[in-house]
């Protein structure tokens, strides 16, 4: 009989709350003053979005991206498609892209050069959790990093597991952790 999954809590909603201020004080305080615009990959970084939002203490805009990955990780090109754009031109703005995990790095190095090519005024990178050990691309990384976790899989707080989990409160780790493709995502799809 296969065991039921067990869901162990790594990073309690308390330490995320906190977190999550730090972050938005730190970001408030970068831009003292100017306009920020948040671009929230979906549907993972919705809930981080969703209540940094509300903690950056300046005028703050938001837009959407979805993204799908595929293929192996052996190299870093044709691995990540855009399934759904911004609405809007980032041109000259100050432009925070909001992710949930920073894993392989395929999908920031992704988001982060097309983004680039739209000439926003400034382009950052806040990542609710960084998992170090697993990176394939060098030069990614976040300029707001919530925390760095070993390479276990987890869900909550957004995250998921062929969309369940995302509504639990504190970041779990998932066990037994789900097969893995080549990629190091789940292989089961909703
Ligand atoms: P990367 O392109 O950096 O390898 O992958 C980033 C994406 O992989 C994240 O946005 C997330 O969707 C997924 N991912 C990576 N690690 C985990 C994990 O531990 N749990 C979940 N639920 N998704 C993960």
């Amino acid at each position: 009989m296969p065991t039921a999954p067990r869901l162990k809590p790594l990073i309690t909603r308390s330490q995320v709350r906190r977190k999550v201020r730090e972050i938005a004080h730190q970001i408030s305080r970068d831009f003292h003053g100017e306009p920020v615009h948040l671009v929230g990959v979906l549907k993972g970084a919705s809930i981080f979005l969703s209540d940094l939002v509300r903690e950056v203490d300046l005028e703050v805009s938001v837009d959407f991206m979805a993204v799908a990955s595929y293929g192996r990780a052996t190299n870093s090109s044709g691995q990540v498609k855009l399934i759904k754009d911004l609405d809007s031109s980032i041109e000259g703005r100050n432009v925070i892209l909001v992710e949930d995990i920073l894993d392989t790095g395929l999908t920031l190095d992704y988001l982060r050069r097309i983004l680039e090519e739209r000439r926003p005024k400034t382009l950052r990178v806040a990542v609710l959790l960084d998992k170090p050990s697993r990176r394939l691309v060098e030069n990614v990384r976040g300029d707001y990093v919530g925390f760095q976790i070993p390479n276990q899989f987890v869900v909550g707080y957004g995250l998921d597991f062929a969309e369940r989990y995302r509504n639990l409160k504190d970041i779990c780790v998932l066990t037994p952790p789900p097969l893995l493709d080549e990629r190091g995502h789940p292989r089961v799809k909703p």
